[in-house]
């Protein structure tokens, strides 16, 4: 059904009814031109570099020629955009050229971003500009080397062409080089991609979607439980507890997605949508890198784990109307919560080199509940950088943190000398304290570091290195890009060499677009 098109473009908001995707080719590019790819994604989908350097895969992931087998197509999807159902949305730039079985019987779905529009597009291009193609690309595979699950990024593709973005922190539109991304991942399916049909009444198709979504990707569930209405709610209890765990892990390695909206929740429990997210540099519970969220911060870092637990109530009502008990919904959503807390107590041991945890006499804020409260307590009042610090607490010395010891040791992680001469004694005490627990599990100090820096990373995409290779490529040398990925490959093991990608943001960094401001259009 198509609504009155937009004067200026020509183009229809179209609302697909009765079907879960809309067949649609990419449209071509004038000049496509590999800048990037990424080994490890190859090597899943059993190529190596001949392929990837043959002229032919450009043409494929820049989106002007498909392999025999590709079917192309679109996906219907709705969502809840800050709070509040936005209808039909849709892949609207995004576009599956297929899925690939490797040598290793796993199958893979390839997913270009930007390659034209869709049904989906409403009044947009379906294009994406080179310098967030280059930050999704960056930051999916630095999420999976960071041990955090997350779509992958095969490759990024110039088109040669250029795209016009409202730029909202200058307020000129400008002209930008545009890019490809091929996405990949066992499946791109979002709560919204329920909630649309769930929304429109369409019950079948409903069912069709989660019993096709279960036999599909969660196979353990169809062997376990044969009867079908059981199955559904065993796989909306997978769902909870695989995205309870996904948040943990981005509170361990300090992510900020910026759009948790429900069309960008991954129904696989991954990170999915990289747009304008951002890395905790300053410990600040309450940042958001997302300009379009200024007002409300409702994407804030310390806020996601309730964010994620909202949007799996839009995905409950979603799923009800084929499962049609309440009650175990809500447990579903309760063991969110109980999960959650788990993962991030034990993550949060594993960071401060904890061998057992503490209960202590108050229940849940018992005594190493309350040394982390203090800790991130301190950490924010004191500006201090969140993934220098918990490298830097690897090296302490347990036997001796004496003010000399530690002023040396975390110089760096500090922003303001101001904020750190404010923080000094709480600082001292609490490290003294962390000292004694310590000292009390006697585990011996290179098998502590040697555990804490499996799990606290030293090279994480900040933005401003981000926005570096940005800078680079988009004057045409895409060198960056390669370096910060290779950089990326291996978060935690030291570099040398490398040290320039492990320094906190620079003052120039502060406030600077793309590097601590980002708008919904990244
Ligand atoms: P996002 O905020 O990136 O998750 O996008 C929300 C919706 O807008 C999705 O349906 C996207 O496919 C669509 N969208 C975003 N950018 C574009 C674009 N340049 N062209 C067409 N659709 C877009
Ligand atoms: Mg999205
Ligand atoms: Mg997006």
């Amino acid at each position: 059904r198509e609504l009155p098109g937009d004067p200026v473009s020509g183009r229809h908001v179209r609302q697909v009814h009765g079907a879960c995707h809309s067949r649609v080719e990419p449209t071509p590019v004038r000049a496509p031109r590999l800048l990037a790819w990424a080994p490890e994604v190859a090597e899943l989908l059993g190529l190596d570099a001949t392929d990837v350097l043959d002229p032919r895969f450009a043409e494929v992931f820049g989106g002007n020629a498909l392999l025999p087998g590709m079917e192309p197509y679109a996906a219907c999807y709705g969502g809840h955009q800050f709070g509040n159902w936005a209808g039909q949305l849709g892949d609207g730039r995004a576009i599956t050229l297929g899925e690939a079985i490797n040598p290793q019987g796993q199958r893979w779905e390839l997913q270009l971003k930007g390659a034209g529009p869709t049904p989906y597009s409403r009044m947009a291009d379906g294009r994406a500009v080179l310098r967030s193609s280059i930050r999704e690309f960056i930051c999916s595979e630095a999420m999976h080397h960071l041990g955090v699950p997350t779509t992958r990024a095969l490759c990024l593709v110039a088109t040669g062409e250029q795209v016009v973005r409202d730029m909202f922190y200058d307020g000129h539109p400008r002209p930008e080089p545009g890019a490809v991304v091929c996405r990949v991942a066992p499946s791109f399916i979002r709560f919204g991609n329920f909630e649309i049909f769930a929304s429109r009444g369409e019950e079948a198709l409903l069912q069709q979607l989660i019993d096709f979504t279960i036999d599909r990707d969660f196979p353990e569930l169809v062997e376990a439980e044969a009867d079908p209405v059981v199955r559904r709610l065993r796989w909306f209890e997978e769902v909870c507890r695989r995205t309870a765990v996904l948040m943990a892990h981005w509170m361990r390695v300090g992510f900020v997605h910026g759009v948790m909206n429900t069309d960008n929740m991954s129904i696989l429990g991954m990170t999915i949508d990289y747009g304008p997210y951002g890395w905790i540099d300053d410990f600040d519970p309450d940042w958001t890198p997302n300009t379009t969220d200024a007002g409300g911060r409702r994407y804030r870092f310390g806020h996601q784990p309730r964010i994620a637990q909202w949007n799996l109530w839009q995905l409950a009502n979603a799923v009800y109307p084929v499962i049609q008990q309440v009650e175990p919904l809500e447990r579903a959503l309760a063991m969110y919560a109980d999960v959650h807390e788990a993962e991030n107590r034990r993550m949060t041991q594993q960071k401060l080199g904890l061998e057992t945890w503490r209960e202590g006499e108050g229940g849940e804020e018992g005594e190493d509940g309350a040394l982390v409260a203090e800790l991130h307590r301190i950490l924010q009042a004191g500006e201090m950088d969140m993934t220098l610090f918990f490298r830097r607490l690897a090296e302490l010395d347990v036997a001796q943190p004496d003010p000399v010891h530690v002023d040396e040791l975390f110089g760096e992680v500090f922003y303001k000398e101001a904020r750190r001469n404010e923080v000094a004694a709480a600082f001292q005490a609490w490290l003294a304290r962390y000292a004694a627990r310590l000292r009390e599990e006697g585990v011996p100090a290179a098998l502590r570091k040697a555990r804490m820096d499996a799990v606290n990373p030293l090279y994480v995409p900040r933005n401003y290195l981000a926005q570096q290779a940005i800078d680079r490529a988009e004057q045409g040398d895409a060198s960056g890009v390669v370096e910060l990925l290779e950089v990326l490959r291996g978060p935690y093991a030291e570099q040398p060499g490398r040290e320039a990608f492990a320094a906190r943001r620079p003052d120039w960094a502060r406030h600077k677009a793309g590097c601590s401001m980002l708008s919904c259009s990244s």
